[in-house]
């Protein structure tokens, strides 16, 4: 697909939708996507990485993304449509394009050359990114972290631990917060940085979760020097960069997570029709309806904002709230309709939602929990008087 044949797309989003919809439709090569289980994240990781390769090759997953850094230009409502789409057509929205959402938005802004060496690979599904923010003794309180980075003249040299890092065990970059001024600093003295993960000094400890897929990573780094020019934004900026990333982080993550509770959802109902089901299930089956409608139509407001280059700040948490909603409804609806058979069902369908359904347990904590986000809705959206101190 040349640019000059897709050009009107990056501008016409209804075209591009019509159009990717009858390529979805029509692509036999895309049925080895269809409907598979995998043995461990990475089986899983890798097929889905094949599938960007084949978009990228056909040019749809490089819309919303500027030419500079491989795409055909284009928002954020294209890369919707692409979620929207290929879980309509029974495809995954694959893996590494969750962090892509959360990544690739503040390093195209913030560090354009970066983003022209390294998205372009990134899209093909050659390699992706990890976000190192979390650490042992800062999550909720990310301001208090201690991962440090010192500069040596044209290189910082970092020390430090990350923990529970979305794809780590297979990433090939991590993108870091680092601490760069004092211990006291807190938010001031922070940088973001992009670290190779075969760089000398970096080691990773995949983490194996309750369903056994090792989704997560610890990432250790010891004197890892780093070229100074890996730098997301300025030295000291790295608070301003992160809340940058946090819009896109819970609100396309939102948007996608809606993308794929639909064809789920829809799954599901195919999978129990016919059978015997609990008391109260169809009330059930439309509250759940209802939680994930909910989100979706939050977030289609969230995303033509950011399309529209506005500013979401602080109300992206009332996306990451649905969200969170919606994930815990779907699946304990699974749980609750598939029965017995959910513990005990030893077909893929089954051990697909058990694994599901242990990972929709995280949807209140990842990406900042749940408590943080009222907080954040309270004293920032809401402006609600802080609780009275007696
Ligand atoms: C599946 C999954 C994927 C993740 N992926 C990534 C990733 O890719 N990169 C990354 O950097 N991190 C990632 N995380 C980490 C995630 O961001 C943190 O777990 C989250 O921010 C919470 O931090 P914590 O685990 O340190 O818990 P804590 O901050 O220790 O919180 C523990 C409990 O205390 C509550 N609490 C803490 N502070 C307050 C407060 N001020 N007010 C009210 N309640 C409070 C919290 O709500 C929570 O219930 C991931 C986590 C999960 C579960």
């Amino acid at each position: 697909m040349t640019d000059t044949v897709t050009a009107p797309l990056a501008t016409d989003i209804g075209a591009y939708r019509s159009s990717l919809r009858a390529y979805l439709a029509n692509g036999d090569a895309l049925d080895r996507w269809r409907g598979k289980h995998y043995a461990s994240t990475e089986d899983r990781i890798g097929e889905h990485a094949a599938l960007m390769a084949h978009l990228y090759e056909d040019g749809w997953n490089r819309y919303g993304w500027p030419a500079s850094a491989g795409g055909l230009g284009g928002d954020e409502r294209h890369r919707g449509v692409l979620y929207d789409e290929l879980s309509a057509a029974g495809l995954p929205v694959p893996d590494p394009q969750l962090m892509l959402e959360t990544l690739g938005p503040p390093v195209v802004h913030f560090a354009p050359e970066l983003a022209a060496r390294y998205l372009p690979e990134y899209l093909r599904g050659e390699n992706w990114w990890g976000q190192g923010f979390s650490e042992p003794e800062a999550g909720s309180d990310l301001a208090g972290l201690r991962c440090r980075a010192r500069r040596e003249g044209d290189h910082y040299v970092l020390s430090g631990q990350k923990l529970w890092t979305s794809h780590g065990a297979t990433a090939s970059r991590f993108v870091c917060l680092v601490r760069t001024g004092t211990t006291e600093s807190r938010h001031r003295g922070l940088s973001m940085i992009m670290v190779d993960r075969d760089t000398p000094g970096v080691s990773v400890r995949p983490i194996a979760l309750a369903s056994g897929y090792q989704e997560l990573a610890e990432v250790f780094f010891d004197d890892v020097i780093v070229p100074a020019d890996r730098l997301v934004g300025e030295e000291g900026q790295g608070w301003a960069v992160a809340m940058y990333l946090l819009q896109w982080e819970r609100a396309m993550y939102a948007w996608q997570s809606a993308a794929v509770a639909l064809r789920r959802f829809r799954e599901l109902l195919g999978q129990v029709a016919g059978g015997d089901l609990p008391d109260g299930a169809a009330t059930r089956i439309g509250e759940c309806y209802g939680d994930i409608v909910a989100l979706r139509a939050r977030s289609v407001q969230t995303v033509r904002r950011l399309a529209a280059g506005q500013t979401v700040g602080p109300e992206a948490s009332v996306d990451k709230v649905l969200l969170a909603t919606a994930e815990l409804s779907l699946h304990d609806l699974a749980r609750d309709l598939l029965g017995a058979g959910f513990v005990f069902g030893t077909d893929a369908d089954t051990g697909d939602w058990r694994a599901d359904w242990w990972f929709s347990r995280s949807a209140t904590i990842l990406g900042g929990s749940a408590e943080v986000q009222r907080t954040i809705l309270a004293d920032h959206v809401l402006g609600l008087p802080k609780e009275p101190r007696v």
